[in-house]
């Protein structure tokens, strides 16, 4: 690696906006103070690809830990997921019986309890900022800061409590409603900054796209799944409601595997409240390289572009890349070099979905190895005699315009 390019990663503030270090933590009670094995680059559900000493190695300064709860109609897709009642009842009492808000905040206390560990002789690893001005403290730090950890929840299924319920009815009651508004604000008040509307099935704030790109599916089952899908559908019931109070609160809308309409939805609602900067996609693809609709349009780059967010590519090649091959750096780096050719050098972050139970490619496996796309930034030329990204563009693709949103567009506005 050159030197010159290790210095700039060394210096810039990286920032991944989306890992999931939390579910190893609740699913597996995996401690994030150990390193984690050897790198593993195929699929593997135990890896630790975002433990505190792989985060430190690969120069992470901050980390929208994503916390997750599975969805009631994954266990009738997977029935082996039943299975964890008996060989982990402590797991199954937690995560999977408790209504969804009961067990994210389960998840989320047991991802308190591992940042705030000290580990003996060790400096202290991580520390969570649960508002703007204790992120900044916590950079100011500098070199010798803890990395800074901040909530956020994938899946607005997560704000469903007993009233609620686990299932989606057509139309949630007025009570439903108001608990979801009332678990929104508690997660806010506990220091989550962004809330991932959707995820694998819909719930009463939006459809999400199908779970897996149609190329991949390997089971019949998923295939039929697929034919019941609407990709058609938009923002649900509760979705016009829970955005229009995210923007009021100061909680950034993810719009990653929400439906193309409604993540059109939701640009709309934006213009029409007026808002800047409170609009991003965590962890995408483009159209342009993979048309699946799980990425994003041009148009859509654009408009997040000029609209003050950001969109994090992610790392995982069959969002990717159209046709899979186990290695996905270069294709890293061309879905962030469109992001900047259609939005724009403040649009671009980094969403490398780690630890979510996915199959990262093969030559960046984990956050340790994230210099590696800083040295192919860096050597990235537009002619013999020029480099591509200057090092003011580097550090905003590595974390300046993830930073530049969160400070922007985390909390109640003045
Ligand atoms: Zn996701």
């Amino acid at each position: 690696m050159s030197e010159e390019a290790l210095a700039l990663h060394r210096q810039a503030t990286v920032v991944d906006v989306h890992a999931h270090p939390s579910l190893k933590v609740s699913l597996f009670r995996r401690s994030l103070a150990s390193r984690g094995g050897p790198p593993a680059a195929a699929f593997s559900p135990f890896s630790l690809r975002t433990s505190f000493p792989r985060l430190e190695e690969g120069g992470v300064d901050l980390l929208l830990s994503a916390l997750h709860v599975p969805e009631a109609p994954l266990l009738d897709d997977i029935p082996l997921l039943k299975l964890l009642r008996r060989i982990t009842p402590r797991v199954w009492a937690e995560l999977v019986a408790p209504p969804y808000f009961a067990a994210t905040m389960n998840a989320l206390e047991a991802m308190e309890v591992q940042v705030e560990q000290r580990v003996p002789g060790q400096k202290r690893f991580a520390r969570l900022a649960r508002s703007v001005a204790e992120l900044d403290a916590i950079l100011a730090g500098g070199d010798e800061a803890p990395i800074a950890i901040v909530h956020t929840v994938e899946g607005a299924h997560c704000l469903q409590g007993i009233v609620a319920g686990k299932r989606v009815p057509d139309q949630p009651s007025a009570a439903a409603i108001d608990e979801i508004l009332a678990n929104l604000e508690s997660f806010f008040n506990r220091g989550v900054a962004l809330l991932t509307l959707a995820h694998f099935y819909p719930n009463y704030v939006t459809s999400p796209c199908f779970q897996f790109p149609e190329t991949i599916l390997p089971l019949a089952r998923w295939r039929q799944a697929l034919q019941r899908h609407d990709i058609t559908a938009g923002l649900g019931p509760a979705g016009e409601t829970v955005v229009s109070r995210m923007f009021e609160l100061g909680m950034l809308v993810d719009i990653t595997h929400c439906t193309p309409l409604a993540r059109a939805q939701v640009y709309t609602l934006a213009e029409q409240a007026g808002v800047q900067g409170r609009v991003v996609a965590t962890h995408v693809g483009a159209q342009a390289i993979n048309p699946s609709p799980y990425n994003l349009a041009e148009w859509e780059i654009r408009w997040l572009a000029d609209h003050g967010g950001f969109a994090g590519v992610i790392f995982m090649n069959y969002w990717l890349m159209p046709h899979e091959t186990p290695f996905g750096l270069n294709f890293i780096v061309r879905t962030l070099a469109h992001f900047i050719e259609v939005g724009g050098e403040e649009v671009a972050a980094l969403g490398t979905d780690f630890d979510g139970f996915t199959d990262p490619p093969d030559d960046l496996v984990d956050a340790s190895q994230l210099p590696r796309l800083t040295r192919h930034l860096y050597a990235a030329m537009a002619s013999p005699s020029q480099r591509r990204y200057g090092d003011e563009t580097i550090r905003k693709i590595l974390g300046g315009n993830a930073l530049r949103v969160l400070r922007a567009g985390w909390g109640r506005q003045a």
